[in-house]
């Protein structure tokens, strides 16, 4: 009999069978204003969490946390097993990690798309610059901008700059993508496209975890859902359950609102 392929364990002792990514307990306050209140959450390799609830509820903090763009105050934050805030932590090895897209895309006005998606491979990761521009294009292609490389952000529309803000977060090779509400500046007409894009992504495996008002997406394409309000999760499940049958009252309230 073959012997069981061995678990490779990375430098933090982390084996792909336990949570990607782990939440314990995690406090934050700005000031006298606690933002997280003690939440707790896992999410494995390949899943896809959707984190919905009132604004100011820590949604943006909580995902922010994460990639170490806002240092906790206790608790504990893993990352395939290495310590997010740890002091020795290296920010950037992490972010090569953990991609993350924002409302605002905040690509370079004056490159490409093209050239924005190859940027970061080739500036901070000093790679090869023919092999990151085959990337890059494989990458626009993916998005469904195959024809756009060489257009300017100002001449794209909202979704197609934010799909151009994708690629270029893809263009790092992260384990995990962070979503803060990519969708929620942009027209109408144009979300679809983004949520398609997400949508694959999520098809083809990668972990994500989801900031959104989109509810129906939530429902399709989340494995499972978080409902925070004022910094704690007070509610979560798998979406069929979550939306059909909400068990708090601020969860129903707030489903009441949007649905
Ligand atoms: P959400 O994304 O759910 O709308 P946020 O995490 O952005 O919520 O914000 C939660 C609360 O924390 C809000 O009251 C917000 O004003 C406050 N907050 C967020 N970031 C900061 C900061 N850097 N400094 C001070 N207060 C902040
Ligand atoms: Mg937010």
């Amino acid at each position: 009999m073959a012997a069981a392929a061995p678990v490779t364990q990375n430098e933090f002792g982390w084996t792909p069978d336990q949570p990607l990514i782990r939440l314990v307990d995690v406090h934050k306050s700005f000031g006298s204003l606690q933002v997280l209140r003690g939440v707790s959450l896992d999410v494995r390799k390949g899943e896809v969490i959707c984190i919905i609830g009132p604004s100011g509820s820590g949604k943006s903090t909580l995902i922010r946390c994460i990639n170490a763009l806002v240092p906790i105050d206790s608790g504990t934050i893993r990352v395939e097993g290495q310590e997010v805030n740890d002091p020795d932590l290296d920010k950037l090895a992490l972010r090569r990690k953990v991609g993350m897209v924002f409302q605002q895309y905040n690509l370079f006005p004056h490159r490409t798309a093209l050239q924005n998606v190859m940027m970061a491979p080739i500036n901070v990761l000093k790679q090869n610059r023919k092999e990151v521009e085959v990337r890059a294009r494989a990458l626009m292609a993916k998005v469904r901008l195959q024809g756009k490389e060489d257009a300017y952000p100002g001449q794209l529309s909202g979704g197609q700059q934010q799909r151009v803000a994708i690629a270029r977060s893809l263009a790092m090779r992260p384990d995990v993508m962070l979503f803060d509400e990519v969708t929620a500046a942009l027209d109408p007409e144009t979300v679809k496209e983004v949520l398609v894009t997400i949508r694959e992504l999520a098809e083809e495996g990668m972990t994500c975890i989801l900031v959104t008002h989109e509810m129906g997406f939530a429902r399709e394409v989340a494995d499972h859902v978080y409902f925070t309000d004022k910094g704690l999760i007070v509610e979560h499940g798998p979406p069929a359950e979550f939306f059909a049958n909400p068990k708090d009252e601020r969860t129903k309230a707030f489903l009441g609102q949007v649905l």
